[in-house]
């Protein structure tokens, strides 16, 4: 169940709101002070954010500048007054992602909500969990490897170093680099490891998608 939490202190408005959003089945929690939409977004489990900017207490941007400062990362449509939208638009920066001028149509609400829904969830889909570069395909759920459509089976090193090599494409990595994003601690620099498990990636991606790059280290080739 996607949850909202609105932050209101108009009851008129913040009713209206409420079953608009529970009649397109969402589930709605209404507060009406800043000092208690910030308790709420810090203690999770809200997929969204309408946020009044005229509030008894403290104000949206304030509100906005301790949730950001918090590191949270919900999606927040702002409300405000049409005269004021020049305020809004420099408080976007602030950390909203969306505003709405007031009086606004409920479809036109409800729909930037489905669209800041929908790329909130594509984001963390497509960007964290899946690595495509040059026919090379992980997948960082499900630890799953392929080349040009052919799975391949990895250890858990050779997967964090094929990922280390991906993340960096275009970029020589060093034996240092490689040693601490994939093993993560100052390993004995005389130790030839890298050397090792580079071998052994090529005799899993291909010989000629790792190049040796003399006194410096290795490189993903992408073709
Ligand atoms: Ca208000």
């Amino acid at each position: 169940m996607t949850t909202i939490l609105v932050v209101e202190d108009e009851p008129g408005i913040s009713s209206f709101l409420s079953k608009g959003l529970t009649a397109a089945g969402y589930q709605v929690t209404v507060v009406d002070t800043g000092r208690e939409a910030i308790k709420e977004v810090l203690s999770g489990g809200y997929s969204l954010m309408v946020l009044d900017i005229g509030l008894p207490d403290t104000d949206g941007f304030e509100v906005l500048e301790q949730v950001r400062g918090q590191g949270s990362k919900l999606p927040i449509i702002v409300l405000t007054a049409r005269s004021s939208v020049e305020d809004t638009v420099s408080g976007l920066e602030g950390g909203a992602d969306d505003y709405m001028p007031k009086p606004f149509r409920f479809e036109e609400l409800l729909a930037r909500i489905r669209l800041r829904l929908k790329s909130s969830n594509t984001d963390d889909a497509a960007a964290v969990t899946l690595l495509n570069v040059g026919g090379l395909r992980l997948d960082l759920r499900t630890r799953r490897a392929s080349v040009d459509g052919t799975p391949i089976e990895l250890s858990s090193r050779e997967f964090t170093m094929l990922q280390a090599f991906m993340e960096h494409s275009d970029q020589v990595l060093s034996r240092a680099q490689l040693l601490d994003m994939v093993w993560g601690y100052d390993f004995d620099p005389g130790s030839n490891v890298v050397d090792v498990y580079v071998r052994y990636l090529r005799r899993k991606i291909g010989a000629d998608r790792i190049a040796t790059v003399r006194g410096m280290g290795y490189r993903l080739v992408v073709r």
